[in-house]
Order: structure tokens, then C-alpha cells, then sequence
């Protein structure tokens, strides 16, 4: 695509790296049948092909409307149209360049109310001292809030009774704890220690290390996000040093983050060889585990007649290009997975999406439901806190991490009940109860 980039932006970092994603675009609109937005919408200007244009438009000099900023409000960052793109269009980098042209070049300002909410978001969820206190009080309510409230927040979880004791291995790992996940969900990062000190690992937890970033740039905040990450970097620089093996991510949408930080602090002397030194550490849970698959199966109790569906979150499938570890994993196991259909689409969570367009996010995760929901499965499984939580909202079926699964079925096991209905656990053993019944034919959408 030619390109005459305006005098504000040209020869820029932003200008120079836009220009050349732009420059790859062919116009071929393959992207645009496989967007979630386009799907729901039939607006070109809602696929990625209409936004490309969009923004190549505001970085020629034309003026960035409400319409403009709208088109790119609506955009999930869900990447799918970076898979189908045959011409290696990387999408993601140039809508975050285009949302902040747009943003600071705008012909008029974003709603107040818009404004507000962005800002308690950007604020209230990246902060875990604002953010877990929220949490708890909001657990303890939930029987009383309004249904719109309380799909938002998970019921209790029932605290791991077993703890594991520091300095038994060699061999260490950091992993990142999130800044929603420990207050929403403390089960995944609790499963994962298991799991890992089961194959012989240390897990270690940088106390200065909070939220990858993610959120604050997706809300277009990035000399935030830049700050997130840095502050990251400088809490597990001392472990890298020390020589840990990897930095471990059970969020997918955190491991995706975490991956670019090389890319985003590239430029800054102070921290462009440890941001890239720190993304090439920073590996999925399902990366981490795949080599182990047989050691981890010679420790679970039984194979596990278990049947689920693996939702493969965008961040993982999409942004890390990564597919295939979990099913592999799990089946391995035992565990009958299955995929349902148009499992490339994005459920609707994309981060904070889902508070700032709940119509579209509801439509996709009510899609994205009823496809699960043609495949029978006793529980959905996922890779990241924020579909977890989106798909929760709107079924009764359990939606779980992963590991959580992988971590029940350990001899090592703690006593967790209910991961499943129809199961309880007793004296460390898993009782089966009547259950759903079974399907004969089992159908394997791939
Ligand atoms: S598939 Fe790639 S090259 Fe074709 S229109 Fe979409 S982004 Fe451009
Ligand atoms: S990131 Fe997702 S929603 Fe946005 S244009 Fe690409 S496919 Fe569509």
C-alpha cells in the first residue's frame, strides 16, 4: 500500500514503524472474513482491512473524528486477522500506534462519562492494593448485587490447604502473579506452584513486579504500560541474574504482553538488552510443561475420564502464535478435549472490552457459548483470567484454567472439590458421581 506520511508523524519511531506495516498491507481482505467485529457488524470499516484504512488516513493528515475513534473502540486487538494475513501484516503494533494518533489528534474529546470509566479501569484494575480489597468485599456481597454486577465477580474460591515449602529444588522459575488474577481466581496461580514443585521446580515471585502492562495500553495509556513494564523489569532483573530458567505466565494475555516488552523498550538505552533479555525468558505455562508431559502424567492418579472443551484464548493462539500444548497436555492425561467451532474467534473479554463494549462482548460470548454448548463438554477449559471470568458470566457450565485440571490430577494434589459437578474428592480420591451422560458419538470439530 503507498503511503505519504503527514509532517507531525513522518520519520518518527511511531511514523517509521507505522509506514512500514502499512507499506505490507495488499488489500486483500482475507483478514476481514476471519474478524469477530466484521462477523457481528458487516461494516468494512469494522474489519481490519476498513481500520488499516483508517488510520493510514489520520497518519496522512486527515482528521481523526469520533467515527474514526469509534471503528478502532470496537477493535478487540483480538489478532486473528495477523493469522490470516498472508502478507505478515502486523496489525496489533499499528492499531496501538493508530488509537494513540487518534487519541491525542481527536476533533473532539471523549465523552465525560467515557472518560470516567476508562479511568477507574486504568486505574482500579492494575493496582492490586485498590483491586484485591474490591475483590473481597465484592465476593462477600455478590448474593446481593445486581446480576450485571455480580456475573463480573467469581464466587469464593476455597483457599488451598496445602502449602509448599521454599528451597526443596535447584531448579527455578519466576512466575508472574497478575494484578486481577490472585483476587479473582487465587486457584490458577496456587495450581501452577503445584504443579511445578511436583516436577521438581521452585516457583519464585518478584514481590515489585505488578501488572505486565497490558491493560494501560490497550486503554491507550503507553507511557504507562512503558512504566508497568519497566518497573517489571527492574523487580525480576536481581532473579535473571541469579539465574532463574524462565519467567512463567498462566495469563496468556500477560505472556503475550511480556513478549513484546523487547520490542516496546527497544529504544530506551537504560532497558532495551533487559527488556529483550526478559521477553526471551518469558514462556506460556503450556510451553513450560509440554517437555514434562510424560513425568506429569506418571504422577496423576488415574488417566482422567474427564470431557471438556479447550477455549484457546486469542493472546495465546493469536498474539503467541501458540497451539496445540494444552490439547496435547490434557489429552495426554486423558482428558477427552474438544475444540468447537470457529474456535479461532475471540469469546469478547479482550481485556477491559468486555466493561467498555458490552454489546458486542456479550453477542461473542453468547456465540462463542452456544458453539461450546453443541460439544456437551462437563467443563471449559482456558488459558487466561479474562475469558475465564467473560465465559463464566454467562453459563453454568465451570470454566476453569487449565492447569487447575492438570494440578487436580497430581498425586501431590491438595483438596480441591467441585472442580467438576457431579465429583467430590474424599480422603484425596476421586469419587465420581452420577455426572452427565455419556455421549455416543462424540463429535471432534477440528
Ligand atoms: S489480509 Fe493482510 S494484506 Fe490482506 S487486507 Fe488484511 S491486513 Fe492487508
Ligand atoms: S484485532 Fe480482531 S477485532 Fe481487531 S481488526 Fe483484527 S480480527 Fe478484527
Amino acid at each position: 500500500m503507498e503511503t505519504h506520511l503527514a509532517d507531525f508523524i513522518r520519520g518518527t519511531v511511531d511514523g517509521d514503524e507505522a509506514e512500514a506495516i502499512l507499506r505490507r498491507c495488499v488489500h486483500c481482505g482475507f483478514c476481514t472474513a476471519t474478524c469477530p467485529t466484521y462477523q457481528l457488524l458487516g461494516d468494512e470499516l469494522d474489519g481490519p482491512r476498513g481500520r488499516i484504512y483508517l488510520i493510514k488516513e489520520v497518519l496522512e493528515g486527515r482528521p481523526a473524528t469520533a467515527s474514526t475513534r469509534l471503528h478502532l473502540d470496537r477493535c478487540l486487538t483480538c489478532r486473528n486477522c495477523e493469522t490470516t494475513c498472508p502478507s505478515g501484516v502486523q496489525y496489533g503494533r499499528l492499531v496501538d500506534i493508530g488509537r494513540r494518533v487518534v487519541e491525542e489528534r481527536a476533533t473532539e474529546p471523549r465523552p465525560l462519562a467515557d472518560r470516567l470509566r476508562r479511568t477507574a479501569l486504568r486505574e482500579g484494575l492494575t493496582r492490586r492494593w485498590l483491586f484485591d480489597p474490591a475483590m473481597k468485599i465484592g465476593k462477600v456481597v455478590r448474593p446481593i448485587l445486581p446480576e450485571a454486577l455480580a456475573t463480573k465477580v467469581p464466587p469464593k474460591t476455597r483457599a488451598s490447604r496445602e502449602s509448599i515449602r521454599p528451597g526443596r529444588h535447584a531448579r527455578r522459575m519466576l512466575m508472574l502473579e497478575g494484578c486481577v488474577q490472585p483476587a479473582m481466581a487465587p486457584q490458577i496461580n496456587e495450581a501452577t506452584v503445584r504443579v511445578l514443585d511436583a516436577l521438581g521446580i521452585e516457583v519464585e515471585v518478584a514481590a515489585r513486579a505488578g501488572c505486565c502492562g497490558a491493560l494501560r495500553e490497550h486503554l491507550v495509556d503507553h507511557d504507562g504500560a512503558l512504566g508497568n513494564a519497566r518497573r517489571n523489569i527492574d523487580a525480576w532483573w536481581p532473579f535473571v541474574e541469579g539465574g532463574v530458567e524462565s519467567i512463567v505466565m498462566n495469563a496468556s494475555g500477560c505472556g503475550a504482553m511480556v513478549k513484546e516488552y523487547g520490542h516496546l523498550l527497544r529504544n530506551d538505552p537504560a532497558y532495551a538488552d533487559k527488556a529483550a533479555r526478559v521477553g526471551e525468558l518469558t514462556r506460556d505455562l503450556s510451553e513450560i510443561l509440554v517437555p514434562f508431559t510424560e513425568a506429569l502424567v506418571a504422577k496423576m492418579k488415574s488417566p482422567s475420564p474427564r470431557r471438556v472443551t479447550w477455549h484457546p484464548p486469542c493472546t495465546l493462539q493469536h498474539a503467541q502464535q501458540i497451539r496445540g500444548p494444552v490439547e496435547a497436555l490434557l489429552g495426554a492425561a486423558g482428558v477427552d478435549v474438544r475444540l468447537c467451532a470457529e474456535s479461532h474467534l475471540c469469546c469478547g473479554s479482550a481485556g477491559t472490552y468486555s466493561v467498555l463494549q458490552p454489546e458486542l462482548a456479550t453477542a461473542l460470548r453468547d456465540r462463542k457459548l452456544a458453539h461450546i454448548a453443541a460439544t456437551e463438554p462437563q467443563a471449559i477449559v482456558s488459558a487466561n483470567i479474562g475469558c475465564i471470568t467473560h465465559l463464566q458470566s454467562g453459563t453454568a457450565t465451570p470454566v476453569l484454567h487449565w492447569i487447575e485440571l492438570v494440578a487436580d490430577a497430581l498425586t501431590t494434589g491438595g483438596p480441591r472439590t467441585g472442580l467438576f459437578p457431579g465429583e467430590t474428592r474424599q480422603a484425596g480420591r476421586v469419587r465420581k458421581g452420577p455426572g452427565p451422560k455419556p455421549i455416543p458419538d462424540p463429535r471432534r470439530p477440528l
